[in-house]
């Protein structure tokens, strides 16, 4: 799963994409409001290029993409708001763990080998503590066990 920084970006990049889109949507309402005759031009261009069926397909294929995409975003970033702290460490629903820092998932291993009471956060190349309220540490199944 992309950490929030790379949720962010690619929220950005989608509001700047739908933009765009707004953007050159509102640019052809104009042109068609202010210069029918050039917009009728233009659409007789573009339909002497392309079939009517061909265009309907296209836009399908468009939609079906942008609303597919949406879903997937408003997954993730839903997936990502439900992070909670518990043992030194973000989980989500499905008890995977999370970087208390950065909110990147964390990895069982780094390069030292299989790790029972931490976790190893790659972004922030870092190692997570499982630990109780106290402050002792505590193992991965303890702690998955009591989420
Ligand atoms: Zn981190």
């Amino acid at each position: 799963m992309p950490d929030s920084t790379e949720l962010k970006k690619e929220a950005l990049s989608s509001i700047v994409g739908w933009c765009v889109a707004a953007i050159f949507g509102t640019a052809a309402a104009l042109l068609k409001w202010a210069f029918p005759d050039a917009w009728e031009q233009i659409c007789s261009t573009i339909l002497a290029l392309i079939s009517p069926r061909q265009l309907l397909t296209l836009l399908l294929i468009s939609l079906s993409v942008n609303l597919t995409g949406i879903a997937f975003k408003l997954a993730s970033l839903k997936s990502q708001q439900s992070l909670r702290k518990r043992f030194g460490v973000l989980w989500d629903s499905e008890k995977n763990p999370y970087c208390p820092i950065c909110n990147s998932h964390l990895a069982t291993h780094n390069q030292f080998g299989h790790m029972e009471n931490e976790y190893f956060c790659k972004p922030c190349n870092n190692l997570v503590y499982l630990t109780d309220s106290s402050g002792k540490q505590i193992t991965r199944v303890y702690a998955l066990k009591n989420l």
